[in-house]
């Protein structure tokens, strides 16, 4: 049982003897122990629970902390987040959150609570402001550049390990039309581009087809790194998994925030898993634009490496293909 000692002095109860240290002591890696600093702020009464229950977990794998999908570590990461998150809202309005000595003796939480609130909801007015005037002044070209240096340094998930480098998105930032494909090929692995071995050349094939000039849009991938088996000297691609998409999903989500496009293309299950945080069925949804927070407008349809791979009705499916370009441009135009 976990108790805050602040919480046991409100309740006049002597607080109790820290336990003697148990043998068989173990080492955590560090980000664990930056994880706990913080989570251990977060108000949930849980909290303590979970980060013993996490410390066990890693005493029985010292790399628990490298697997993203793991629904407790992605628990304790959300409380991390909206500690973070209240942490610099209170930065931001210190005159609400640190009030003198007699006003804190004076003030309910009740009272300040509006305040709060009304104060938060300033700051994210604020936020986006400064985000449309940053765009306008050009910033998110600097932020873009800082996004994707960092990511070259990424190891949340093990991709990193076997791949030349981190292939970001490219593209004009204005762009209305985002693209995002599953991951780089064997070629964007080496070239460090997106989109430029053989799928990516029928890509550029079909959107000039639909009257898409490739150049004004912004093409990624869901996935950063090229993830393969060797057999012989080839590098055969490898569909990433659900922890590998969940871990690199932050870096599309900052792509999009930053590029803010009217739509946003899915390229194959593994791009529509990662825009819509969930496995979806392509066949469902194709054909047709879905409203999706943070990304625009969302649209779905085949990977063009399908279309390289696919034996029966190739150029059925080609002319499928091309044909959900034609709309996606044409209401990129009707949007404009
Ligand atoms: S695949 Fe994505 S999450 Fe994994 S190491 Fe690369 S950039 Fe990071």
């Amino acid at each position: 049982m976990w108790q805050v000692e602040s919480e046991v002095d409100l309740f006049n109860m002597a607080p109790a003897p820290a336990p003697p240290a148990a043998e068989g002591a173990f080492s955590v890696p560090r980000p664990f122990v930056d994880l706990a600093r913080t989570v251990i702020r977060h108000r949930d009464p849980e909290r303590f629970s979970l980060l013993y229950a996490f410390l066990c977990r890693l005493r029985d794998n010292p790399r628990a902390m490298e697997d993203a999908a793991d629904p407790l570590l992605r628990r304790l990461e959300l409380m991390a987040r909206a500690v973070r998150r209240d942490m610099h809202k209170t930065r931001a309005f210190p005159q609400l959150c640190e009030p003198g000595e007699d006003e804190w003796k004076n003030m309910s939480e009740t009272a300040l609570m509006p305040d709060l609130i009304a104060g938060a909801q300033a700051w994210e007015t604020q936020m986006v402001a400064a985000s449309v005037a940053e765009m306008a002044g050009g910033n998110v070209t600097k932020r873009w550049e800082s996004v994707c240096a960092e990511a070259a340094h990424c190891t949340r998930c093990d991709l990193y390990k076997h791949a030349t480098q981190t292939v970001f998105g490219e593209g004009p930032l204005g762009a209305s039309i985002v693209f995002v494909g599953e991951q780089p090929g064997d070629q964007e692995d080496l070239a460090g581009k997106p989109f430029v071995g053989p799928a990516g050349q029928l890509f550029d094939k079909a959107l000039a087809e639909a009257g898409i000039d490739r150049k004004r849009t912004y093409v990624t991938n869901a996935v950063k790194h090229f993830k393969f088996v060797r057999r012989g000297k080839r590098r055969i691609h490898e569909k990433p998994n659900g922890g590998e998409i969940a871990a690199c999903r932050s870096w599309i989500q900052q792509e999009l925030a930053l590029i803010r496009p009217e739509l946003t293309v899915a390229l194959g299950a593994t791009a529509a898993r990662s825009l819509f945080g969930k496995a979806v069925t392509i066949s469902a949804l194709r054909g047709k634009g879905h409203a999706l927070a943070d990304v625009g407008e969302a649209w779905v349809t085949v990977h063009p490496s399908f279309l390289l791979r696919v034996r029966d009705n190739k150029e059925e499916e080609y002319a499928r293909f091309v044909e959900d370009l034609g709309h996606i441009g044409k209401r990129a135009r009707a949007l404009a």
